[in-house]
């Protein structure tokens, strides 16, 4: 049931080409700014988290809320989830500036729109905010309550985990992890859990994190060897797994790179399409980021099924993106060209065809 409590906010539609709408949102009232990117609806409902961040001005909010959601587009389609892409931003500091009218303001925007977008956490968002959004909304997932599907991480993890076993198959001609040597940039939430994932497959780990102490605390759990975050991108290694931000595959740090692959979680890891090709003439394999880090998503989209969450259904999906990464890498090789084209090719044709198209209602199993 939809809980709006307060009088509606008049909304701006920005349009851009290619995207199906773009709201933006200034209400004078809490101070919330806010932008919301429904990009392609074509498979299902959009579905993408809240990123509360202090953006410059307009124009960086929206450069990154199109990139973001048409990412989510292509997640949602390749893995076959029946949901489009969507993303908001927030342009507000989220340790210091965000207030719960703001949130709450928000959420009645996200009830405004019906369904069409449906928030979760993102970058800067936590269930502590979503809660104020969902006293507006019942349009959001990944809430603190039993029916939740928790914390997306350790999904996350597990499918970049099940990523890197299919590029070792692809790169070695098997799966096998042992005595492979496995980097990581970025031990937070998923890079720790796949640490431990890597770990127990028998790889020999290289670990790094801004955060110098942890790294330490981890390599003595894992036995693994400390890199610099200076060198992580340099450092000689059988597949580099970059869990921390994006950009990081670019002109300056792909001759740099010493690895047969690269497969990790971190979000827009190319800078730009072209870098794709970059990595083929330098000889390494690329685990396109929309497809090995769809765990997370694939998770969340089982919390508005008919019959309600399940993690066994979750995790038995996202084992497939070892299977999925296995196909991308037979089109680039039919097709020549990149892994990262092939995927979005893949995703393209099922926009195209409406392959994958949601046929059940979404229902949200709040408390
Ligand atoms: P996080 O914030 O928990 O962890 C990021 C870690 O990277 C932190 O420990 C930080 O100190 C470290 N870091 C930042 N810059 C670094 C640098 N230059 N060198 C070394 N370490 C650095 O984030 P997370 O949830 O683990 O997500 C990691 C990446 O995966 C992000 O790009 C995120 O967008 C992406 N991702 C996450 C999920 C998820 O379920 N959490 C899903 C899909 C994609």
């Amino acid at each position: 049931m939809k809980t709006v409590t307060q009088e509606q906010i008049a909304l701006e539609e920005i349009d851009i080409p290619g995207y199906e709408r773009i709201i933006k949102i200034h209400d004078p009232k809490s101070g919330l700014k806010a932008l919301i990117a429904i990009h392609d609806p074509t498979l299902g409902p959009a579905l993408g988290g809240t990123r509360i961040f202090p953006y410059a001005n307009w124009d960086e909010a929206l450069f990154d809320v199109l990139r973001l959601s048409k990412g989510m587009t292509y997640k949602a389609a390749v893995s076959g989830l029946g949901l489009g892409g969507g993303k908001s931003v927030i342009i507000a500091d989220p340790k210091h500036h965000i207030t719960p009218d703001q949130l709450r303001a928000f959420g009645r925007v996200v009830n405004q729109l019906e369904g069409t977008y449906i928030c979760s956490e993102d970058m800067g968002c936590t269930e502590e905010h979503l809660k104020y959004v969902r006293e507006e909304t019942e349009y959001v997932v990944g809430l603190a309550h039993p029916k939740s599907s928790g914390n997306p991480s350790p999904f996350t993890a597990y499918g970049v985990f099940r990523g890197i076993q299919s590029v070792a198959q692809h790169a070695y001609g098997s799966d096998l992890l042992q005595g492979k040597t496995i980097a990581i940039q970025g031990l937070g939430a998923v890079g720790e859990a796949l640490a431990e994932h890597l770990f127990w497959a028998g790889a020999r780990l290289i670990v790094c994190d801004r955060d110098n102490e942890k790294a330490e605390r981890l390599a003595k759990k894992y036995a693994a060897t400390v890199c610099s975050p200076d060198e992580i991108l340099s450092v000689k290694c059988d597949i580099l797994a970059p869990c921390a931000m994006g950009g990081i595959l670019n002109s300056v740090t792909i001759p740099k790179l010493n690895c047969r692959a690269v497969a990790g979680a971190a979000n827009n890891q190319l800078q730009s399409d072209n870098h794709a090709i970059d990595l083929i003439q330098h000889g390494i394999i690329y685990a396109p980021d929309f497809l090995i880090n769809s765990g997370g998503l694939i998770n969340v989209s089982f919390e508005i099924e008919p019959e309600g969450y399940n993690p066994v259904l979750a995790r038995d999906k996202i084992d497939t993106i070892y299977e999925q990464l296995l196909t991308i890498f037979e089109i680039s090789k039919d097709n020549k060209c990149s892994t990262h084209q092939a995927a979005v090719e893949l995703a393209s044709y099922r926009l195209r065809y409406g392959v994958g198209k949601r046929g059940s209602q979404l229902v949200f199993h709040h408390d």
